[in-house]
């Protein structure tokens, strides 16, 4: 098949040929995972297919691998599952499909059906599962362990970088902060990693939304977004959650529902209405709500030179890439420069930097060496995750560059 530089004409030609080869089943996962015409497109951004050059390790060999399965042509084994559950679920292969398939989509799928055969990580799987419903639990004891045992077990090369663990996560601060000017009220969907990890990229949001006349509500009764259940195969927890989150935030009244993080930004646009037929309403990524919105200050820095990085759910999945750019043009003395390749993913994806430890390593080495080839003092992102990445793998790295999250350079652009 020739790749023809007008797309509509290549996709007319490629699914000519897909129902040439793949007949339809009643199947509509089957009827989905048919549509592949094997042009191999996919594989081009793969990040585990560009680590490895294993066809078996990229989009096309999974959507493969996953239909066999489907048809019956091949049992579920753990190689096969290990292949599908090394997926880092990032979407740069969605956007490229000449035929349109919903690879991650049907991923997620694929390992609902696969996770009993899939051995690697068992213990962190059955960890993280038990864990997101008792999270406040998992928190002291992730305080102690980081309190006791954390520094001398990292000194001794045996433990990777963590992050540190907030002494109160985020929604046990506050549940409504005031305005004596209220222009609006908006709600924070804060997530998990904000929650405990990063509670100062909340605050820093709700300082922003304070300044700019809005009475701010942080919620209480969040529940995990669901994401890393859904992505182990988990899905009927996944829906509980899901349904737990809709519910409590519909309650809020709110012009506004803002999240800080691209995942669960992206998990509660595109999949609750998939798994529910219901989602959070007007919830919104920050980038988008200031876009929309405006910020109605004076933003300035100390002269930076910025580059940005693009988290994978805000590009590939909910396409704002210019949204962060242009907040970031509009403070005064920063420089932007563009990084090669900003919007490959970090290497982070969840449980795969701990279950693909080498490969998550070796992506990310990529992404810091091309932040460090633009000579930026800062990498600027929109992801708490990416943050974790970047700071690992920086450290590693002995890098010198700064990472912020674009909230908090707005606040400190506010305050200068
Ligand atoms: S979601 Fe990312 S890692 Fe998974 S198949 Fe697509 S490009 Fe590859
Ligand atoms: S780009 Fe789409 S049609 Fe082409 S190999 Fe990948 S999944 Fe199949």
């Amino acid at each position: 098949m020739v790749f023809h530089p007008d797309r509509k004409v290549f996709v007319y030609y490629a699914e000519q040929f897909a129902l040439f080869v793949c007949p339809m089943s009643e199947s509509g996962y089957l009827q989905e995972l048919s549509r592949c015409v094997r042009c191999g497109i996919c594989k081009t951004s793969c990040p585990t297919y560009l680590s490895t050059l294993n066809e078996a390790m990229g989009a096309r060999g999974r959507v493969a691998i996953l239909g066999e399965l489907e048809a019956k042509h091949l049992n579920p084994s753990g190689t096969l599952a290990d292949k599908i559950f090394s997926c880092m679920l990032c979407g740069a292969c969605k956007n490229v499909c000449p035929v349109g398939i919903d690879i991650p989509e049907v991923i997620y799928q694929g390992r609902q059906g696969l996770k009993d055969s899939y051995k690697k990580g068992r213990f962190l799987r059955a960890a993280t599962k038990g864990s997101i419903s008792r999270l406040n639990t998992v928190h002291r004891a992730l305080r102690l362990y980081q309190f006791l045992l954390y520094k001398p077990l990292q000194k001794a090369g045996m433990v990777d970088y963590m992050p540190h663990i907030a002494s109160k996560p985020f929604n046990k601060t506050v549940q409504i902060y005031k305005n004596r000017k209220k222009i609006g009220r908006v709600a924070i969907f804060a997530g998990c990693s904000i929650n405990y990890l990063y509670p100062d990229l909340g605050q820093s949001l709700s300082n922003i939304l304070l300044s700019q006349g809005y009475e701010v509500v942080v919620f209480k009764g969040e529940s995990c977004c669901g994401a890393p259940l859904r992505s182990m195969g988990f899905q009927e927890e996944a829906v509980t959650l899901a349904n737990k989150n809709i519910e409590h935030f519909n309650r809020v009244r709110a012009e506004a529902i803002i999240s800080m993080c691209p995942t669960c930004t992206m998990v509660i646009k595109e999949q609750y209405p998939l798994l529910t037929g219901n989602t959070i309403n007007n919830l919104v990524d920050i980038n988008e709500f200031f876009t929309e919105s405006g910020i109605k200050s004076n933003l300035e820095l100390y002269p930076s030179t910025i580059t940005y990085h693009d988290p994978c759910h805000l590009s590939y999945g909910l396409g704002i890439r210019d949204e962060p750019r242009a907040i970031l043009k509009k403070i005064k003395g920063v420089k932007l420069v563009e990084m090669k390749h900003p919007d490959s993913c970090c290497g982070f994806a969840g449980l795969f930097k701990y279950n693909y430890k080498e490969m998550s390593d070796e992506i990310g080495m990529q992404k810091i060496n091309s932040i460090t080839n633009t000579s930026a003092d800062t990498v600027v992102t929109s992801c708490p995750g990416c943050i974790t990445q970047l700071e690992a793998m920086k450290q590693a790295k002995n890098a010198q560059f700064k990472i912020k999250h674009i909230v908090e350079v707005i606040d400190e652009a506010m305050q200068e």
